[in-house]
């Protein structure tokens, strides 16, 4: 075969998109409950704008960008994550004008050049929140409430908040110094990366995939222990809120984020089904980010969250086991005259259901199987002794019991049938 989808992409076939589908309404009637109102930002934006708002020392932005110069010689990238997006479009329009806190919820694709591997895509869907305007620790507990509240929403149970602090540029310097100090001796035993990351942001290293890293640094020590004091009653706040709302949570000394603008806390929620790969979704406070990137100085915080990931998990958890819906109506017909007839059938009932017809003029035995194993929940068939007696056989699929109908009654019986079947 001559053409692939590009590695690390996939396609997401009919038989799977109804379940992306379920996900995104389960996150937009969610994200409406908590009052997140929607933002579209591009897919592609200025190159600067990520390496500055994620940072020079990520690996996002050292090795994982999909950067490119347009026909002016331009530099763009295709966006790794959406908060950067969206901070320069909260920014660009003002929406922080009189101190307003901005609540918005974003869904679409990302792009890292990242090691295609289960659950980890060169293309991959995130859902993402951001509430941008206040330093309350409330907020940081509403968002953690809300990623908790969405998988419950879609029936997994076990989900697991994480959280720790990223501190703030009070308190990280000091940390970062005793991380080098206590490092100094264990360097050898790193890898290429955790040595440079070491030299420019120690506390990256929490952030290597490599097991051997990983052990050196749970001796190592905790940023709470370093946090100021602004940092640290934050950070019991929003313990205290989340006991409140009787959130399950666990402290996690060791997370890091993949991004540089966290500020206090950060949070991942996992899933014990994912393995190594087992974050659903992670996010935090980021209060630094929007001075950074132009605007006045204002503080946030927000999530994001894989929707592939998500999907392997409901999968797993047998929560897509009820099948792909079906239509509500086929309509089968034999013979020319009464073809003609369904067709005008179909158009009426699709006005407000979903119907499906043949159009191969195959057998009505072929239709009805058709019918039967797309599950359609009522079939309407006209043969050539209906069509005499101006009548068409309403059937009930679940049921099996059916009836003649004068054909201009077919969509009001059709219409109870499926009531009766939703009620
Ligand atoms: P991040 O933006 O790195 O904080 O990632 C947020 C969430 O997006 C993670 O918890 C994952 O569920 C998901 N994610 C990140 N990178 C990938 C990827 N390459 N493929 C699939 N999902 C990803």
């Amino acid at each position: 075969m001559k053409y692939k989808a590009p590695r690390g992409t996939r396609d997401i076939l009919p038989e799977d998109s109804w379940k992306w589908r379920r996900v995104e309404t389960a996150f937009r009637e969610t994200a409406d409950g908590f009052g997140y109102r929607e933002i579209r930002v591009p897919i592609f934006e200025e190159t600067d704008l990520f390496a500055r708002g994620i940072g020079d020392s990520t690996d996002i932005v050292r090795k994982e960008m999909y950067t490119f110069e347009d026909r002016k010689g331009r530099s763009l990238t295709l966006r790794p994550e959406g908060t950067a997006g969206v901070v320069r479009s909260f920014i660009e329009h003002s929406m922080g004008r009189g101190g307003r806190l901005t609540k918005v919820h974003y869904f679409g694709p990302m792009f890292r050049y990242e090691r295609p591997q289960a659950g980890r895509y060169r293309q991959f869907w995130q859902w993402g929140l951001e509430a941008i305007g206040s330093t309350n620790p409330a907020v940081d507990a509403e968002i953690i409430h809300f990623s908790i509240s969405l998988h419950d929403r879609l029936g997994l149970t076990g989900a697991e908040a994480r959280i720790n602090s990223a501190g703030c540029p009070t308190c990280t310097p000091a940390y970062n110094e005793l991380l080098r100090k206590e490092l100094a001796p264990k360097l050898d035993g790193f890898c290429s990366d955790c040595r440079v990351r070491y030299e420019r942001n120690p506390r990256r290293m929490f952030d290597c995939k490599n097991e051997t890293c990983l052990a050196i640094l749970a001796s190592a020590p905790s940023i709470l222990s370093s946090l100021c004091e602004e940092c640290a009653s934050h950070f019991e706040q929003v313990k205290a809120l989340l006991g409140g709302a009787k959130l399950k949570f666990t402290i996690d000394e060791s997370m890091a984020r993949g991004l540089d603008y966290y500020t206090k806390t950060i949070f991942e929620v996992h899933h014990p089904g994912l393995g190594a790969q087992s974050a659903l979704c992670g996010g935090g406070r980021y209060d630094e980010l929007v001075e950074e990137l132009g605007g006045d100085a204002t503080p946030a915080c927000g999530v994001s969250g894989g929707v592939d990931r998500l999907i392997i998990v409901l999968e797993e958890q047998g929560l897509f086991d009820e099948e792909e819906p079906g239509p509500d109506v086929y309509v089968a017909t034999v013979g020319d005259e009464a073809e003609a007839l369904g067709a005008a059938l179909v158009a009426r009932l699709r006005g407000d259901r979903s119907v499906e017809t043949d159009y191969r003029g195959r057998s009505l035995k072929a239709q009805m199987k058709e019918a039967g194993k797309l599950r359609a929940r009522v079939c309407v068939i006209v043969g050539e002794d209906e069509l005499a007696r101006g009548v068409a056989v309403v059937r009930d699929m679940e049921t099996r019991g059916q009836d003649d109908v004068p054909l201009d009654d077919v969509p009001a019986a059709v219409g109870r049938l499926l009531e009766r079947a939703e009620g």
